[in-house]
């Protein structure tokens, strides 16, 4: 049976959140997981920020478990990529809908449903160092709510100058003894507000027109290899930690030309879950560039599930 009444696709919080609800409410949903599944944690170590765990959680573990508790309930998991979507029909659906049925492929399969929730999440833009994959988790991360915990009276670099990277900056004051924000031109892309919040803290310094050319350590990162772009001159300094951010790239490709996705790629929410297709559902950092924790992801799965699970009650009035 390739119908299905909802199909969600991903298997960070946000799509097993939401398989979980659905699976609840007996609508018996088929999640495309991924072939690598469980979303951004499954690169996390210890998640200390998830309520209901108070001695932490290893992000892998976590995710497991959510998709034990899922499948408990009836969610059917399959390990593949949705590769193509198809939300453009009219009519045809054996259970009446408007645009049904809509059509999901993965490699080698397809299926239809009356229903899709879209939860694919997003992933961190990299420098694309061979050196910063190297120590990823080693003194290198790209979340400072997750990670920056881990650098009490550290000193740390931040790379980026948008809003992201003013409030990494601003929260890794909070653990951190120095923080340098390292921009690659003469100008910063944040908020004035946020430069403004930045500019009056003591702990943070900014420095324009550097990029890091190399990191360098042992087993963990020591520091790094600074290039100023206006000199030509690169030298080495030490610090701590670096936590990357330059912005982040929705997983959104396969979704262009179906929904309305906004000029970054991030689908455009409208009343909170839905999208400009009716029957199709959004949740988590696919749509949410603001907040991209893991439980506000899992808190906009389960609204989503919810959001479906009346669509489908209304058409199959
Ligand atoms: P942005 O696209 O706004 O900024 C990215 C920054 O990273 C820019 O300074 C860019 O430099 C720099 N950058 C990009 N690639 C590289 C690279 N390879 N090497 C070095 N630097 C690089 O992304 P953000 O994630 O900061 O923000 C995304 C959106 O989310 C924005 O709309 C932002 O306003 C919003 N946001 C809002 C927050 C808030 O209001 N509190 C908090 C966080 C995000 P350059 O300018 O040279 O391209």
């Amino acid at each position: 049976m390739n119908h299905h009444k909802l199909i969600i696709i991903g298997s960070g919080p946000a799509g097993l959140t939401a398989a979980l609800y659905a699976a609840r409410a007996e609508l018996k949903p088929l999640v495309i997981a991924g072939v690598t599944f469980g979303g951004q944690l499954m690169t996390t170590t210890e998640v200390e920020n998830f309520p209901g765990f108070p001695d932490g959680r290893q992000g892998p573990e976590l995710m497991q478990d959510m998709v034990k508790q899922a499948e408990r309930f009836g969610a059917q998991m399959i390990y593949d990529d949705a590769i193509k979507v198809d939300f453009s029909a009219k009519g045809g659906s054996a259970s009446g809908g408007k645009n049904q049925p809509f059509k999901v492929a993965t490699g080698d399969k397809e299926f239809t449903a009356d229903s899709v929730i879209i939860a694919t999440g997003a992933t961190y833009k990299w420098l694309g160092l061979p050196s910063e994959t190297k120590y990823r988790g080693k003194g290198i991360s790209a979340c400072a709510t997750c990670d920056g915990f881990f650098f009490k009276e550290k000193e740390i670099i931040v790379v980026g100058g948008g809003d992201a990277a003013m409030e990494e900056a601003l929260y890794l004051t909070k653990f951190a003894s120095k923080v340098v924000i390292l921009n690659r031109t003469g100008k910063l892309r944040a908020s004035k507000i946020m430069q403004d919040r930045v500019k009056a803290n003591s702990k943070i310094s900014i420095e324009y027109n550097k990029q890091v050319e190399e990191f360098l350590g042992g087993e963990k990162l020591t520091g790094g290899k600074i290039k100023d772009s206006v000199s030509g001159q690169a030298d080495e300094r030490k610090f701590d930690g670096a936590f990357i951010a330059i912005g982040h790239k929705p997983s959104s490709d396969i979704f262009r030309g179906q929904i309305e996705l906004d000029e970054k790629g991030f689908v455009i929410p409208k009343d909170l879950t839905r999208t400009s297709v009716e029957g199709v559902f959004v949740a988590g950092d696919v749509q949410d560039h603001r907040y991209r924790q893991a439980v506000t992801a899992a808190g906009l799965g389960c609204m989503a599930a919810l959001d479906a699970e009346k669509y489908l009650e209304m058409d199959h009035g």
